[in-house]
């Protein structure tokens, strides 16, 4: 069996000790280096509560990456550290996997360019819970019938960006599939943002609240009805396998793939 060495970037994070545990538990993947800005210098054993595991926590730098040379870079970091630990990855020839968010369209554009030039390949995810996956893909399918659609996203108080990236990535696919789009209306907003953010003339509203973990709720409008898609991550254990199926695919692949989807063969 090959054995496709990982290091993860942003590991000292709820994501990514997340991570750490299930590359530590998966059999055909090795983890070799961990990054971040916090507990530097720390051992990632101690961090995680697993005696015996020996990687000293550091600041990722081209240097250090080309040292430990592993295959694949997982990133859950921050909107504005992604970008350029995407493109130290494939300076130093390692392969990133992303789920951090806040990826704009721009930046999507020059990745994609960067990943071609260097003869890699890189996945990018705003979402890596199947179900999430598989509640874009039905949104999709709906809005053939029910053009009229808003957009409700909520996550722990602790997330930077809004909207997420899972409600713009579901935005830009419902947009895609849209026949029609709904009739243009002006609100009388007694208060400013009271419809939320608009994306591909689609309203998203964000809710930030302690006790949450990633949740939304696409709802389609139709005469005397109306049909709710929802999709709750109650734990982070819900991303692992969707990171675990993209470490093991990511060396296969040519280019950019955005979106999970596009990595199971069934919804592709
Ligand atoms: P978190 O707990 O804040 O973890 C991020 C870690 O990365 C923090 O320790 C942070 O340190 C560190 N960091 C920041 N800049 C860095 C850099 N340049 N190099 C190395 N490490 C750096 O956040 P989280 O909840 O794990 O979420 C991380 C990202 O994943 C977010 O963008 C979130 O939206 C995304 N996410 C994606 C999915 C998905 O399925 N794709 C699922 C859940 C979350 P500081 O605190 O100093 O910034």
């Amino acid at each position: 069996m090959e054995i496709i060495s990982v290091a993860v970037n942003g590991a000292y994070g709820r994501m990514g000790r997340e991570v750490c545990r299930a590359i530590l538990q998966e059999e055909s993947t090795e983890l070799v280096g961990a990054f971040d800005l916090h507990g530097l210098g720390q051992n990632l054993g101690d961090v995680l509560g697993k005696p015996g595991l020996e990687i000293t926590i550091k600041e990722l730098t081209r240097e250090v990456l080309e040292k430990i040379k592993p295959a694949v870079l997982v990133d859950f970091t921050t909107p504005m550290a992604v970008i350029q630990n995407i493109e130290i990855a494939l300076q130093c020839g390692v392969r990133p996997v992303v789920g951090t968010t806040g990826i704009t369209h721009i930046d999507l554009l020059n990745i994609t360019q960067w990943v071609e030039k260097s003869g890699l390949s890189a996945v990018i995810a705003p979402n890596f819970a199947l179900g999430a996956v598989l509640m874009m893909k039905f949104a999709s399918m709906a809005v053939r019938y029910f053009p009229q659609v808003e957009i409700i996203e909520l996550h722990h108080d602790k997330k930077i960006d809004a909207p997420s990236g899972t409600a713009l990535k579901t935005a830009e696919m419902i947009a895609s599939e849209r026949l029609k789009d709904p009739p243009e209306k002006d609100d009388l907003l007694k208060l400013p943002g009271a419809r939320g953010a608009l994306q591909d003339k689609i309203h998203i509203h964000s809710i930030r609240l302690n006790g949450l973990v990633a949740h939304q709720e696409v709802i389609f409008g139709g005469p005397g009805q109306t049909l709710t898609i929802r999709h709750d991550s109650f734990d982070r254990s819900s991303f692992m396998p969707g990171v675990i199926l993209a470490v093991k695919k990511v060396p296969k692949l040519k280019g950019l793939v955005y979106g999970l989807e596009n990595l199971i063969e069934f919804l592709a």
